[in-house]
Protein backbone atom coordinates (compact mmCIF):
# COMPACT_ATOMS: atom_id res chain seq x y z
CA UNK A 1 0.00 0.00 0.00
CA UNK A 2 1.17 3.86 -0.88
CA UNK A 3 0.86 6.45 1.56
CA UNK A 4 -0.89 9.50 0.38
CA UNK A 5 -2.37 12.93 1.40
CA UNK A 6 -5.27 14.43 0.13
CA UNK A 7 -7.83 17.45 0.58
CA UNK A 8 -11.53 16.82 1.36
CA UNK A 9 -14.09 19.68 1.24
CA UNK A 10 -14.66 20.42 4.82
CA UNK A 11 -17.83 22.73 4.85
CA UNK A 12 -19.50 24.64 1.92
CA UNK A 13 -18.87 29.19 2.86
CA UNK A 14 -22.35 29.58 1.86
CA UNK A 15 -23.69 31.76 -1.36
CA UNK A 16 -23.13 34.54 -0.23
CA UNK A 17 -19.67 34.17 2.09
CA UNK A 18 -15.94 34.15 1.36
CA UNK A 19 -13.86 30.96 1.36
CA UNK A 20 -11.56 30.25 4.01
CA UNK A 21 -9.02 27.72 4.36
CA UNK A 22 -10.74 25.78 6.85
CA UNK A 23 -13.34 24.90 4.55
CA UNK A 24 -10.93 22.10 3.41
CA UNK A 25 -9.22 19.39 5.34
CA UNK A 26 -5.81 16.85 4.51
CA UNK A 27 -6.32 13.75 5.39
CA UNK A 28 -3.75 10.83 5.33
CA UNK A 29 -4.87 7.53 3.18
CA UNK A 30 -3.66 4.92 1.93
CA UNK A 31 -3.64 3.75 -2.13
CA UNK A 32 -3.64 0.19 -3.63
CA UNK A 33 -1.01 0.57 -6.21
CA UNK A 34 -2.01 -2.59 -8.26
CA UNK A 35 -3.89 -1.27 -11.21
CA UNK A 36 -6.67 -3.03 -13.37
CA UNK A 37 -7.04 -2.45 -17.10
CA UNK A 38 -7.22 0.89 -18.48
CA UNK A 39 -5.71 2.03 -14.93
CA UNK A 40 -2.77 4.36 -14.52
CA UNK A 41 -0.59 4.88 -11.32
CA UNK A 42 0.27 9.02 -11.18
CA UNK A 43 2.59 11.20 -8.96
CA UNK A 44 1.14 14.58 -8.45
CA UNK A 45 3.60 17.21 -9.55
CA UNK A 46 1.30 20.29 -9.83
CA UNK A 47 -2.32 21.92 -8.49
CA UNK A 48 -3.94 24.43 -9.87
CA UNK A 49 -6.64 26.68 -8.14
CA UNK A 50 -8.88 28.91 -10.17
CA UNK A 51 -12.07 31.22 -9.41
CA UNK A 52 -14.64 28.42 -10.89
CA UNK A 53 -13.87 26.50 -8.23
CA UNK A 54 -15.74 28.84 -5.97
CA UNK A 55 -19.14 27.34 -7.61
CA UNK A 56 -17.79 24.04 -7.19
CA UNK A 57 -17.72 25.12 -3.22
CA UNK A 58 -22.00 25.91 -3.00
CA UNK A 59 -24.56 23.38 -3.34
CA UNK A 60 -25.25 23.94 -6.71
CA UNK A 61 -22.95 25.90 -8.52
CA UNK A 62 -25.27 27.59 -10.72
CA UNK A 63 -23.90 26.13 -14.18
CA UNK A 64 -24.70 22.94 -16.12
CA UNK A 65 -20.93 21.97 -17.13
CA UNK A 66 -19.95 22.25 -13.29
CA UNK A 67 -20.35 19.84 -10.69
CA UNK A 68 -20.81 20.75 -6.74
CA UNK A 69 -17.85 19.39 -5.02
CA UNK A 70 -19.18 16.72 -2.63
CA UNK A 71 -18.85 17.63 1.26
CA UNK A 72 -16.46 15.07 2.74
CA UNK A 73 -15.07 13.80 -0.85
CA UNK A 74 -11.82 14.62 -2.61
CA UNK A 75 -11.90 17.77 -4.16
CA UNK A 76 -10.31 17.83 -8.19
CA UNK A 77 -9.52 20.48 -10.79
CA UNK A 78 -6.73 21.22 -12.92
CA UNK A 79 -3.31 18.80 -11.98
CA UNK A 80 0.11 17.85 -13.87
CA UNK A 81 1.73 14.83 -12.87
CA UNK A 82 4.09 11.91 -13.99
CA UNK A 83 2.91 8.32 -14.82
CA UNK A 84 4.41 6.24 -12.45
CA UNK A 85 2.22 2.79 -13.91
CA UNK A 86 0.28 1.88 -16.24
CA UNK A 87 -2.67 -0.90 -17.69
CA UNK A 88 -3.85 1.79 -20.05
CA UNK A 89 -2.49 1.75 -23.73
CA UNK A 90 -0.97 4.69 -25.03
CA UNK A 91 0.42 5.65 -21.39
CA UNK A 92 3.73 4.12 -20.10
CA UNK A 93 6.05 5.06 -16.84
CA UNK A 94 7.89 8.41 -17.30
CA UNK A 95 5.18 10.21 -19.35
CA UNK A 96 3.69 13.83 -18.37
CA UNK A 97 0.30 14.13 -18.54
CA UNK A 98 -2.85 16.63 -17.77
CA UNK A 99 -6.42 16.33 -16.68
CA UNK A 100 -8.65 18.47 -15.82
CA UNK A 101 -10.44 16.14 -12.94
CA UNK A 102 -7.41 15.54 -11.13
CA UNK A 103 -8.43 15.08 -7.52
CA UNK A 104 -6.12 16.98 -4.62
CA UNK A 105 -4.02 13.72 -3.58
CA UNK A 106 -0.07 13.28 -3.85
CA UNK A 107 -0.96 10.16 -6.02
CA UNK A 108 -3.71 9.08 -7.86
CA UNK A 109 -4.83 5.81 -9.25
CA UNK A 110 -6.59 7.17 -12.65
CA UNK A 111 -8.64 6.26 -15.64
CA UNK A 112 -6.05 6.46 -18.66
CA UNK A 113 -9.42 7.89 -20.66
CA UNK A 114 -9.49 10.87 -17.83
CA UNK A 115 -5.42 11.64 -18.83
CA UNK A 116 -3.68 14.00 -21.69
CA UNK A 117 -0.19 13.59 -22.18
CA UNK A 118 1.92 16.62 -22.66
CA UNK A 119 5.30 17.05 -24.12
CA UNK A 120 7.70 19.03 -21.36
CA UNK A 121 9.88 20.13 -24.30
CA UNK A 122 6.70 22.26 -25.12
CA UNK A 123 6.99 24.63 -22.71
CA UNK A 124 11.06 23.94 -21.75
CA UNK A 125 10.28 22.41 -19.18
CA UNK A 126 7.99 24.28 -17.22
CA UNK A 127 5.38 21.46 -16.88
CA UNK A 128 3.36 23.79 -14.54
CA UNK A 129 2.65 26.32 -17.25
CA UNK A 130 0.10 23.54 -18.94
CA UNK A 131 -2.10 24.25 -15.92
CA UNK A 132 -1.40 28.52 -16.90
CA UNK A 133 -0.36 29.44 -19.94
CA UNK A 134 -0.67 26.89 -22.06
CA UNK A 135 -3.33 25.68 -20.26
CA UNK A 136 -7.30 26.88 -19.52
CA UNK A 137 -5.71 30.15 -18.59
CA UNK A 138 -3.40 30.73 -21.35
CA UNK A 139 -6.52 29.21 -23.84
CA UNK A 140 -9.42 31.66 -22.38
CA UNK A 141 -6.92 34.66 -23.32
CA UNK A 142 -6.22 33.64 -26.61
CA UNK A 143 -9.63 32.51 -27.48
CA UNK A 144 -11.45 35.54 -25.99
CA UNK A 145 -9.28 37.93 -27.60
CA UNK A 146 -9.57 36.08 -30.71
CA UNK A 147 -13.17 34.96 -30.53
CA UNK A 148 -14.67 38.40 -28.91
CA UNK A 149 -12.41 41.28 -28.94
CA UNK A 150 -12.19 41.56 -33.40
CA UNK A 151 -8.67 43.30 -32.91
CA UNK A 152 -7.46 44.78 -35.88
CA UNK A 153 -4.21 45.39 -37.09
CA UNK A 154 -3.52 48.79 -37.76
CA UNK A 155 -6.15 50.26 -36.24
CA UNK A 156 -4.70 51.90 -33.26
CA UNK A 157 -7.13 50.48 -30.50
CA UNK A 158 -6.92 50.34 -26.89
CA UNK A 159 -8.10 47.62 -24.79
CA UNK A 160 -8.60 47.44 -20.78
CA UNK A 161 -8.14 44.18 -18.92
CA UNK A 162 -9.21 44.03 -15.41
CA UNK A 163 -7.88 41.43 -13.32
CA UNK A 164 -5.01 42.68 -15.31
CA UNK A 165 -1.82 40.67 -13.27
CA UNK A 166 -3.73 37.22 -13.06
CA UNK A 167 -3.39 34.42 -14.55
CA UNK A 168 -5.68 35.07 -18.05
CA UNK A 169 -5.57 38.89 -18.04
CA UNK A 170 -1.23 38.93 -17.84
CA UNK A 171 -1.48 36.55 -21.26
CA UNK A 172 -4.77 38.49 -22.40
CA UNK A 173 -3.07 41.89 -22.20
CA UNK A 174 0.16 40.89 -24.11
CA UNK A 175 -1.98 39.05 -26.71
CA UNK A 176 -3.94 42.20 -27.39
CA UNK A 177 -0.34 43.79 -27.69
CA UNK A 178 0.77 40.80 -30.02
CA UNK A 179 -2.70 41.11 -32.40
CA UNK A 180 -2.28 45.04 -33.20
CA UNK A 181 -3.59 46.61 -29.90
CA UNK A 182 -1.60 50.02 -29.40
CA UNK A 183 -2.26 50.90 -26.09
CA UNK A 184 -3.10 48.28 -23.11
CA UNK A 185 -4.23 49.54 -19.80
CA UNK A 186 -4.29 47.03 -17.02
CA UNK A 187 -6.90 47.29 -13.64
CA UNK A 188 -5.24 45.26 -10.73
CA UNK A 189 -5.11 45.57 -7.08
CA UNK A 190 -1.64 46.59 -5.99
CA UNK A 191 0.58 48.80 -6.73
CA UNK A 192 3.82 46.23 -7.34
CA UNK A 193 1.20 44.05 -9.98
CA UNK A 194 0.84 47.95 -11.37
CA UNK A 195 4.49 47.50 -11.71
CA UNK A 196 5.18 44.38 -13.38
CA UNK A 197 2.60 44.78 -16.00
CA UNK A 198 4.16 47.99 -17.01
CA UNK A 199 7.57 47.37 -16.67
CA UNK A 200 7.80 43.64 -17.18
CA UNK A 201 4.73 42.64 -19.35
CA UNK A 202 4.74 45.95 -21.48
CA UNK A 203 1.26 47.19 -20.77
CA UNK A 204 1.13 50.88 -21.83
CA UNK A 205 -0.06 52.02 -18.17
CA UNK A 206 -1.77 50.52 -15.04
CA UNK A 207 -4.48 51.40 -12.10
CA UNK A 208 -4.80 49.79 -9.11
CA UNK A 209 -8.35 50.07 -8.58
CA UNK A 210 -7.75 49.48 -4.42
CA UNK A 211 -5.77 53.01 -4.17
CA UNK A 212 -6.85 54.79 -7.79
CA UNK A 213 -9.90 56.27 -8.94
CA UNK A 214 -10.33 53.95 -11.90
CA UNK A 215 -12.55 56.09 -13.94
CA UNK A 216 -10.01 59.34 -13.76
CA UNK A 217 -7.00 56.72 -14.70
CA UNK A 218 -9.05 55.78 -17.84
CA UNK A 219 -9.15 59.15 -19.19
CA UNK A 220 -5.86 59.81 -18.73
CA UNK A 221 -4.67 56.30 -19.99
CA UNK A 222 -7.01 56.06 -22.82
CA UNK A 223 -7.34 59.59 -24.47
CA UNK A 224 -9.37 58.10 -27.39
CA UNK A 225 -11.71 55.99 -25.45
CA UNK A 226 -12.06 51.92 -25.05
CA UNK A 227 -12.02 49.70 -28.12
CA UNK A 228 -11.57 46.42 -26.33
CA UNK A 229 -12.44 45.31 -22.66
CA UNK A 230 -10.83 42.12 -21.45
CA UNK A 231 -13.48 41.89 -18.32
CA UNK A 232 -12.53 39.27 -15.69
CA UNK A 233 -14.07 41.50 -12.64
CA UNK A 234 -17.20 42.86 -13.60
CA UNK A 235 -19.30 45.29 -10.96
CA UNK A 236 -17.80 48.88 -9.98
CA UNK A 237 -15.02 48.41 -12.00
CA UNK A 238 -16.21 47.54 -15.09
CA UNK A 239 -19.23 50.08 -14.65
CA UNK A 240 -16.26 52.15 -14.94
CA UNK A 241 -14.79 51.00 -18.04
CA UNK A 242 -17.80 50.53 -19.97
CA UNK A 243 -18.67 54.32 -19.66
CA UNK A 244 -16.12 54.86 -21.44
CA UNK A 245 -15.98 52.25 -24.32
CA UNK A 246 -16.30 53.67 -27.95
CA UNK A 247 -19.28 53.33 -30.16
CA UNK A 248 -19.73 49.48 -31.42
CA UNK A 249 -16.70 48.52 -29.03
CA UNK A 250 -16.68 44.95 -27.64
CA UNK A 251 -16.75 43.34 -23.96
CA UNK A 252 -15.00 40.34 -24.07
CA UNK A 253 -17.20 38.85 -20.97
CA UNK A 254 -14.61 36.41 -19.31
CA UNK A 255 -15.46 36.48 -15.62
CA UNK A 256 -16.98 38.50 -12.56
CA UNK A 257 -14.83 37.67 -9.88
CA UNK A 258 -15.69 40.55 -7.85
CA UNK A 259 -19.50 38.59 -7.66
CA UNK A 260 -18.38 35.49 -6.98
CA UNK A 261 -19.10 35.32 -3.00
CA UNK A 262 -22.64 36.92 -3.75
CA UNK A 263 -25.60 34.66 -4.41
CA UNK A 264 -26.19 36.62 -7.53
CA UNK A 265 -26.73 34.85 -11.09
CA UNK A 266 -23.99 34.49 -13.84
CA UNK A 267 -23.68 36.48 -15.52
CA UNK A 268 -24.93 38.98 -12.65
CA UNK A 269 -27.41 41.61 -14.12
CA UNK A 270 -25.80 45.16 -15.41
CA UNK A 271 -26.87 48.23 -13.52
CA UNK A 272 -29.21 50.43 -15.64
CA UNK A 273 -26.80 53.13 -16.55
CA UNK A 274 -24.42 50.43 -17.63
CA UNK A 275 -27.20 48.72 -19.70
CA UNK A 276 -27.86 52.20 -21.15
CA UNK A 277 -24.35 52.85 -22.19
CA UNK A 278 -24.26 49.27 -23.94
CA UNK A 279 -27.34 50.13 -25.71
CA UNK A 280 -27.13 53.48 -26.84
CA UNK A 281 -23.02 52.87 -28.03
CA UNK A 282 -23.82 49.56 -29.76
CA UNK A 283 -21.28 48.14 -27.77
CA UNK A 284 -21.00 44.07 -27.93
CA UNK A 285 -20.91 42.19 -24.96
CA UNK A 286 -21.35 38.66 -25.20
CA UNK A 287 -20.00 35.81 -22.85
CA UNK A 288 -16.91 33.89 -23.18
CA UNK A 289 -16.74 30.01 -22.69
CA UNK A 290 -13.25 28.83 -23.12
CA UNK A 291 -14.98 24.83 -23.02
CA UNK A 292 -17.10 26.28 -26.29
CA UNK A 293 -14.10 26.01 -28.45
CA UNK A 294 -12.88 22.53 -27.44
CA UNK A 295 -11.60 21.99 -31.29
CA UNK A 296 -9.47 24.80 -31.03
CA UNK A 297 -7.56 23.82 -27.92
CA UNK A 298 -4.56 22.09 -29.87
CA UNK A 299 -3.58 24.43 -32.16
CA UNK A 300 -4.03 27.40 -29.51
CA UNK A 301 -2.00 25.56 -27.40
CA UNK A 302 0.72 25.30 -29.82
CA UNK A 303 0.22 28.83 -30.74
CA UNK A 304 0.88 30.22 -26.70
CA UNK A 305 3.63 27.56 -26.02
CA UNK A 306 5.61 28.93 -29.60
CA UNK A 307 5.22 32.44 -28.15
CA UNK A 308 6.93 31.53 -24.85
CA UNK A 309 9.29 30.16 -26.30
CA UNK A 310 10.37 32.65 -28.53
CA UNK A 311 9.94 35.14 -25.67
CA UNK A 312 7.32 37.09 -27.33
CA UNK A 313 5.12 36.18 -24.40
CA UNK A 314 5.97 36.80 -20.71
CA UNK A 315 5.11 33.78 -18.17
CA UNK A 316 4.43 34.99 -14.73
CA UNK A 317 3.42 32.15 -11.58
CA UNK A 318 2.82 32.66 -7.62
CA UNK A 319 3.57 29.16 -6.49
CA UNK A 320 2.87 27.86 -3.36
CA UNK A 321 4.55 24.49 -1.96
CA UNK A 322 2.56 21.07 -0.23
CA UNK A 323 -0.47 19.81 -0.49
CA UNK A 324 -1.62 21.09 3.07
CA UNK A 325 -1.29 24.42 1.41
CA UNK A 326 -4.42 23.69 -1.03
CA UNK A 327 -6.93 25.99 0.56
CA UNK A 328 -5.03 28.92 1.96
CA UNK A 329 -3.44 28.76 -1.40
CA UNK A 330 -7.26 28.66 -2.70
CA UNK A 331 -8.29 31.93 -0.45
CA UNK A 332 -5.46 33.50 -1.60
CA UNK A 333 -6.10 33.68 -5.10
CA UNK A 334 -10.13 34.51 -4.60
CA UNK A 335 -8.43 38.00 -2.71
CA UNK A 336 -5.86 38.53 -5.12
CA UNK A 337 -2.98 36.93 -3.21
CA UNK A 338 -1.56 36.05 -6.99
CA UNK A 339 0.72 37.44 -9.35
CA UNK A 340 0.24 35.47 -12.52
CA UNK A 341 -1.34 32.22 -12.29
CA UNK A 342 -1.35 30.80 -8.77
CA UNK A 343 0.07 26.99 -8.71
CA UNK A 344 0.71 24.64 -5.84
CA UNK A 345 3.84 22.31 -6.36
CA UNK A 346 2.77 18.66 -4.58
CA UNK A 347 6.29 17.13 -5.61
CA UNK A 348 9.51 17.43 -7.20
P1 LIG B 1 -6.58 35.25 -11.51
O1 LIG B 1 -5.23 34.66 -11.63
O2 LIG B 1 -6.87 36.53 -12.23
O3 LIG B 1 -6.90 35.41 -9.95
C1 LIG B 1 -8.05 36.07 -9.52
C2 LIG B 1 -7.78 37.59 -9.38
O4 LIG B 1 -9.00 38.27 -9.27
C3 LIG B 1 -7.04 37.95 -8.10
O5 LIG B 1 -5.65 37.83 -8.25
C4 LIG B 1 -7.49 39.39 -7.84
O6 LIG B 1 -6.51 40.29 -8.36
C5 LIG B 1 -8.78 39.52 -8.66
N1 LIG B 1 -9.92 39.86 -7.81
C6 LIG B 1 -10.40 39.17 -6.75
N2 LIG B 1 -11.46 39.80 -6.22
C7 LIG B 1 -11.63 40.94 -6.94
C8 LIG B 1 -12.55 42.02 -6.86
N3 LIG B 1 -13.54 42.07 -5.94
N4 LIG B 1 -12.44 43.03 -7.76
C9 LIG B 1 -11.47 42.99 -8.69
N5 LIG B 1 -10.56 42.00 -8.82
C10 LIG B 1 -10.65 40.98 -7.95
O7 LIG B 1 -7.68 34.19 -11.97
P2 LIG B 1 -7.89 33.63 -13.45
O8 LIG B 1 -7.00 34.33 -14.39
O9 LIG B 1 -7.84 32.16 -13.38
O10 LIG B 1 -9.40 34.04 -13.75
C11 LIG B 1 -9.71 35.39 -14.09
C12 LIG B 1 -11.17 35.48 -14.50
O11 LIG B 1 -11.38 34.70 -15.67
C13 LIG B 1 -12.15 34.96 -13.46
O12 LIG B 1 -13.30 35.77 -13.45
C14 LIG B 1 -12.52 33.58 -13.98
O13 LIG B 1 -13.78 33.15 -13.55
C15 LIG B 1 -12.48 33.84 -15.48
N6 LIG B 1 -12.29 32.66 -16.31
C16 LIG B 1 -13.19 32.47 -17.32
C17 LIG B 1 -13.05 31.42 -18.19
C18 LIG B 1 -14.02 31.30 -19.31
O14 LIG B 1 -14.01 30.32 -20.06
N7 LIG B 1 -14.87 32.28 -19.48
C19 LIG B 1 -11.97 30.44 -18.04
C20 LIG B 1 -11.02 30.77 -16.98
C21 LIG B 1 -11.21 31.84 -16.15
P3 LIG B 1 -6.40 41.84 -7.84
O15 LIG B 1 -5.22 41.92 -6.96
O16 LIG B 1 -6.22 42.58 -9.11
O17 LIG B 1 -7.68 42.15 -7.13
Amino acid sequence: MLDVQRVLLNERPGTNGEPVPSNFRVEQATLQPDLIKDQVLVRTLFLSVDPYMRCRMNDATGAEYLAPWGLTEVVDGCGVGVVESSCYDGLSAGDTVTSMNWPWQTRVVMDGKLLQKVEPQLVNGHVSYFLGAVGMPGLTALLGVRKKGHVTQGASQTMVVSGAAGACGSLAGQIGRLDGCTRMLGICGSAEKCRVLVEELGFSAAVNYRQEDVATALKESCPNGVDVYFDNVGGDISDAVIAQMNNGSRVILCGQISQYNKDVPYPPPLSDRTLEAVLSKNITRERFMVLNYMEEHEAGILQLSQWIRSGQIKVLETVANGIENMGVAFCSMMKGGNIGKQIIKISD
